[in-house]
């Protein structure tokens, strides 16, 4: 493919061919292929270790990775760094915070990769600084200090500045792990909206099968760095592929958005 290539409805926002990640020598991602479409939400699950958290920082470009990576048909080997930045927006499980940061200025980091090297922000970039706020119900939250916001008022904030950055593909890691059910919900909702809204494509990690199966359009199954089911929720979340790979006994229940995951006692 090339860069002049134009862009057309339903084409692939991500694409994936034969992803290997060697961590420390350790093959950790193994030959991983899978797509998302231009405002799709797919939803990589698996048991801890499965390699998902790995395999989404080499697909945001953030590790050394085998095989390719495209975003909107572009190799991201062959991206700069601020084009990429333009592009995905990632939201690791655990972002580092400079110490002290007030939540606005956090945002506002969203916009590095506009800011001209020692230039200063624009009144564009603060906008969308303010906007991103806003988007997520954290005007009231602008001057504190982010280490002194909940887990869910943070996770918010996390996203914000994602949005803030201004790219069309969102790749997150485990959003919601360190909320309870009701703020899961509300975060994911917040995410749905924005793709909707802002015609977002998102790629994301989750732990709970349930609530990963109601948000995705698609799911990928990884265990042992590989690719062991991909399709609709229904196809994936079964009793045989959970058995197999989580090694739990569940009972599938159906759910008005995706198939809902028990675990039952054997
Ligand atoms: P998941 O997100 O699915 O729980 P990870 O991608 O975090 O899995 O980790 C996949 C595997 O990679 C785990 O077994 C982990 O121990 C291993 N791993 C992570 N970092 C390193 C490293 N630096 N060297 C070797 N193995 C690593
Ligand atoms: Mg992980």
């Amino acid at each position: 493919m090339t860069n002049s290539e134009p862009d057309s409805p339903g084409r692939t926002a991500v694409e994936v061919e034969r992803l290997t990640v060697r961590l420390d020598g350790t093959l950790i991602v193994d030959g991983v292929d899978l797509d998302v479409a231009e405002g799709e939400w797919v939803t990589v699950i698996g048991p801890n270790g499965a390699g998902k958290s790995t395999a989404l920082r080499a697909i945001g470009g953030l590790l050394p990775f085998g095989g390719t990576v495209r975003w909107h048909g572009r190799a991201v080997a062959d991206m700069h760094r601020r084009e990429r930045a333009r592009a995905v927006a990632t939201v690791l499980q655990s972002p580092v915070v400079p110490p002290g940061v007030r939540v606005f200025d956090y945002v506002l980091l969203g916009r590095t990769p506009y800011i001209p090297p020692l230039g200063r922000e624009s009144a564009a970039d603060l906008e969308a600084a303010d906007e991103a706020l806003a988007a997520l119900d954290l005007v009231p939250f602008a001057g504190r200090r982010l280490d002194t916001l909940s887990g869910g008022e943070r996770q918010r904030v996390f996203l914000a500045r994602a949005l803030a950055q201004g790219a069309g593909i969102l790749l997150l890691d485990e959003p919601t792990s360190a909320l309870d059910i009701g703020h899961q919900q509300e975060v994911l909702e917040l995410v749905d909206r924005l793709r909707s809204s802002r015609g977002l494509t998102v790629l994301a990690t989750m732990h709970d099968l349930s609530t990963a199966g109601e948000y995705a359009d698609r799911m990928v199954l990884l265990s042992g760095g590989r690719v062991v089911a991909a399709g609709t929720p229904s196809e994936v979340l079964t009793e045989e592929n959970l058995a197999e790979h989580y090694r739990v006994k569940v009972r599938i229940i159906p759910g008005d958005h995706g198939p809902l995951v028990v675990a039952v006692r054997t």
